[in-house]
């Protein structure tokens, strides 16, 4: 691992690591979204079955409820009294009128208290013996309704073809009194349970498409009412009812009025609904079980849809996240490589002696302008080392003339005197060098430090001058700095001094200055050169450049530090568009060093 570390560079282990957290934080975002989006859609499917089987449900007990009060009516309308003992013929057109009203009433018969039919509709069963059926006996008590079953003594006269589907009822029946109150019979009616599949049928029409549900309604006892008998979910339904809805293998969801589950009986497996009639008003009900049901695959097709779609898009915005945050690696790490790069190349020959400033983050800015100080001060160092041994190799020479030539002792040293002084001059130019400026500079802060006369410093730098070289030439680039080596003493005082730094940067001290003072003397300078324009092979060049202003500060532990500042100051210059003079702080707002 820590081999891998090392062979990895900072920006593909930024990127690597942002990338991975780009995927993870989007994979666990889409995967949980996926899961309740799923989720919700699966309770949707569970509510729609459940509406389903309740509309259902709802009609059922309505329609019953409404035949329940009508046979009620019969019973209980004071004009009805007085038939019941009377005309027979007068009873069957009573019954013949509520049997018209709806097309269900298969048979509607009124037994005396013995259980013979004594009038019916359209003369039907009249003079036989109903007297151990169920809803006469239960009727004679108080008005009943018998659950479906299948027709035995009608079946034969109502069926029209041997072909036709075996009658099935549902019987409401009521005792009936005469004037004075005494029970007088019991009316019977037969509902035929085909009005159950028409129910059925609208219910379905009106439900929208997509589940292709089916309804079911099983009886109190689990037996098929409607729709086809499926023995593996009665079975499950009468051990859930035994078990209680909890200890129930399939784990049903509950819901307001009933439960949903999966049930795996059958061939497909189906998402289940089961919602219990209620009855309605006087009407008790006869807890039937309204079952609605849809294959799980179809039902829970869009749920697993919205499941691999959003899980899809969140694999999509995981790689663009990640592809992104390499860029952005990138980018960042971009400064930092071509810092190295640059630092790579000092002092390999070639021109690179310094490093430019990088930008792209404060730290990098940071590194770079600290190197940038760091490389001036070891200058500093190689060059007082030298000047140290230089010194140390002059007197010893200078011992020698003068043992050996004592008579041209004073010629010769005037010779040496000359040699410093080339020594200390840049040939370019005829400025002071960095040798020959260095201990200005240090003289100036032995100076503050005995009498706090303090002293400004200008960085100059020339604008653009990779252009000049690139377009006119070396020499041309030579002519150019001397010109603006020229140009500067011209704008300070006699007492100033003005050195070349390296390249075509020029150092100014200027004794006894200011902030102020330095930064008026740097914008004099600047203007000069703006204002004159130099000329090469015949062409005039408008040349500009950018001054970085600093003054001896309290606090400042060497010279070096002044002139720190002063490159920070030219920095800003640079970055502000470059043909400025900026004083060191003024420019705080505007960047990070100056
Ligand atoms: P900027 O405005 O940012 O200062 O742009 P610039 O082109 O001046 O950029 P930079 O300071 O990085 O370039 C200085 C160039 O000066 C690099 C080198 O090619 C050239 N140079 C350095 N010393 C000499 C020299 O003695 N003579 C000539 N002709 N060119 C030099
Ligand atoms: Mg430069
Ligand atoms: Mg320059």
């Amino acid at each position: 691992m820590k081999h891998l570390r090392d062979r990895m560079s900072l920006r593909q282990q930024t990127a690597l690591l942002a990338g991975l957290l780009c995927v993870l934080t989007a994979a666990a975002v889409a995967l949980t979204a996926a899961m309740l989006a799923r989720r919700e859609a699966v309770r949707e499917a569970e509510a729609s079955l459940q509406s389903l089987a309740r509309t259902m449900a709802d009609r059922l007990d309505q329609h019953m409820f409404e035949r329940y009060r009508e046979m009620t009516n019969i019973a209980e309308l004071a004009p009805l009294r007085t038939i019941w003992r009377g005309d027979a013929a007068e009873v069957r057109s009573v019954l013949a009128q509520v049997q018209e009203s709806l097309p269900e009433y298969a048979w509607i018969g009124f037994a005396t208290p013995d259980g013979t039919v004594r009038a019916a509709t359209r003369g039907m069963l009249e003079g036989v013996s109903v007297a151990q059926r169920p809803w006469f006996i239960h009727g004679l008590r108080g008005t009943t309704v018998e659950d479906v079953h299948d027709a035995k003594l009608l079946d034969k006269l109502l069926r029209t073809s041997p072909d036709e589907a075996p009658f099935r009822f549902v019987d409401i029946a009521v005792p009936v009194f005469d004037a004075a109150g005494v029970p007088a019979g019991v009316v019977g009616a037969h509902l035929s349970w085909r009005w159950a599949d028409e129910v059925r049928e609208t219910v379905l029409a009106d439900h929208r498409a997509g589940l292709r549900p089916e309804l079911l309604v099983l009886s109190r006892d689990g037996e098929a009412l409607i729709g086809p008998a499926s023995t593996g979910l009665q079975m499950q339904l009468a051990a859930m009812q035994a078990a209680g809805p909890e200890t129930a293998g399939p784990a049903p969801a509950q819901h307001a009025d009933g439960v949903t589950f999966v049930d795996g009986s059958g061939r497909e497996a189906m998402l289940t609904a089961v919602v219990p009639t209620r009855g309605l008003g006087s009407y008790p009900g006869l807890g039937w079980q309204v079952i609605a049901r849809s294959p799980v695959d179809t039902a829970l097709a869009p749920a697993n849809r919205l499941f691999f779609a959003i899980l899809l898009a969140g694999a999509f915005a995981a790689v663009a996240a990640a592809l992104l945050a390499n860029i952005l690696a990138d980018r960042a790490m971009r400064p930092l490589e071509r810092l190295s790069r640059n630092i790579d190349l000092i002092g390999r020959g070639g021109e690179a002696s310094g490093v430019a400033w990088q930008r792209g983050s404060r730290d990098v800015l940071h590194i770079s302008s600290a190197i940038r100080s760091l490389l001036r001060r070891i200058g500093h160092a190689e060059d007082a080392e030298r000047q140290a041994r230089a010194a140390a190799a002059d007197a010893e020479e200078r011992v020698a003339e003068a043992t050996r030539r004592a008579a041209e002792h004073r010629a010769r040293l005037e010779d040496v005197s000359e040699l410093r002084r080339l020594a200390d001059t840049d040939p370019l130019s005829g400025l002071l060098n960095r040798r020959g400026f260095v201990p200005l500079g240090a003289a100036a802060m032995e100076r503050y430090a005995a009498t706090g006369e303090g002293a400004g410093v200008l960085m100059i730098d020339i604008d653009h001058f990779k252009r000049v070289n690139d377009g006119h030439g070396h020499a041309a680039g030579d002519r150019v700095i001397r010109a603006v080596a020229a140009l500067i003493p011209s704008e300070v005082r006699e007492e100033d001094h003005v050195a070349r730094f390296g390249g075509e940067e020029f150092i100014v001290l200027l004794g006894g200055a200011d902030e102020g003072t330095a930064l008026v003397t740097a914008e004099r300078v600047r203007q000069r050169i703006a204002a004159t324009p130099i000329r090469v092979e015949g062409a005039l060049l408008e040349i500009t450049a950018s001054i970085g202003v600093a003054a001896i500060a309290p606090g400042d532990r060497d010279f070096e530090d002044v002139v720190q500042r002063a490159d920070g100051a030219l920095y800003a210059a640079k970055s502000r568009g470059r043909n400025a003079a900026v004083l060191y702080g003024a420019a705080r707002a505007g960047s990070a060093v100056a």
